[in-house]
């Protein structure tokens, strides 16, 4: 017989950076419980069969599996996504790009493009701020685009259309108000791809060449054939990318072109706009 609090007491992932927290996420998910219970209820007792799934749990943990993809599940924005492997996990660095998209550009009705979506996570949170704007979500990745329309059903957002399309090949002659993508931007020899939680996440939606710039390249060149006038492009990328990718703004002839700085200190976001 045990009890939550000695569960907890007693999980070891000496490898997390956040020991703790995790467990208790685990915990919870394994009771089917929220965390604030297992604070609330340190006494109660614990089945067999949920402390039994909550070691397995911690086993994968302990084998380098993120915690999200345990879960399948990951918060973002205000938002909960279903997550799985054959996508990136949302962070919260990403959380930049909404927000500037919500300071540029007004509450009126306004076209939007999220390329890469993934889980659906910028397309999603965009869609759930402003009711007014009409959001287009798409993905090369099957299996992502059946996941971002899970999740933009199970949220009900009505002002969102998940399609499949490799950047833009799929949506010859449409234009938008506002184009925005998370691209992979991860040079392929980057040591940081064989260490930690990023080994579990699918390359494809990470690597994107030798300076990691080949996806940024792509999407900045055929962005103005897809922009209405005086629309914007919005992009994350690495922490040492903002120069080359404003560069590539401009080249592309692209103005107003600027940087913002994540929680982190860092150039995270750089944008533009085509101009009228
Ligand atoms: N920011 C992510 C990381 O550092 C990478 C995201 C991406 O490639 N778009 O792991």
């Amino acid at each position: 017989m045990t009890i939550i609090a000695s569960l907890l007491r007693n999980a070891q992932l000496p490898q997390s950076p956040t020991e703790r927290l995790d467990a208790e996420l685990l915990l919870a998910a394994a009771l089917g419980k929220s965390r604030s219970y297992l604070h609330t209820w340190p006494e109660r007792i614990v089945s067999r069969e949920a402390a039994e799934t909550f070691e397995g749990f911690l086993d994968r943990r302990r084998g380098g599996e993120p915690v999200a993809y345990i879960l399948g599940q990951q918060g973002f924005w205000k938002l909960d996504l279903e997550v799985a492997p054959h996508t990136l996990i949302p962070r919260p660095d990403t959380e930049l790009l909404v927000e500037t998209a919500l300071q540029l550009v007004p509450a009126t009705p306004a076209r939007v493009l999220d390329l890469g979506t993934g889980t659906g996570a910028i397309a999603l949170a965009l869609a759930s701020e402003r009711p007014a704007w009409q959001v287009s979500a798409v993905d090369r990745i099957e299996e992502a685009v059946a996941l971002a329309e899970r999740n933009r059903q199970r949220l009900g957002l009505g002002n969102v259309q998940v399609r499949m399309s490799h950047w833009y090949d799929a949506l010859v002659c449409e234009r938008f108000d506002v184009i925005l993508s998370n691209p992979p931007y991860i040079r392929a020899d980057d040591p940081h791809l064989v260490a930690g939680d990023v080994r579990f996440e699918p390359s494809s939606a990470l690597v994107a060449g030798e300076d990691g710039l080949d996806d940024l390249r792509v999407i900045v060149a055929q962005a103005a054939q897809h922009l209405l006038p005086g629309g914007w492009l919005l992009l994350e990328h690495g922490y040492d990318q903002a120069p080359t990718v404003r560069e590539l703004l401009v080249a592309g002839g692209f103005v107003e072109v600027s940087s913002r700085v994540d929680l982190g200190g860092h150039e995270r976001v750089s944008l533009g706009r085509r101009p009228c």
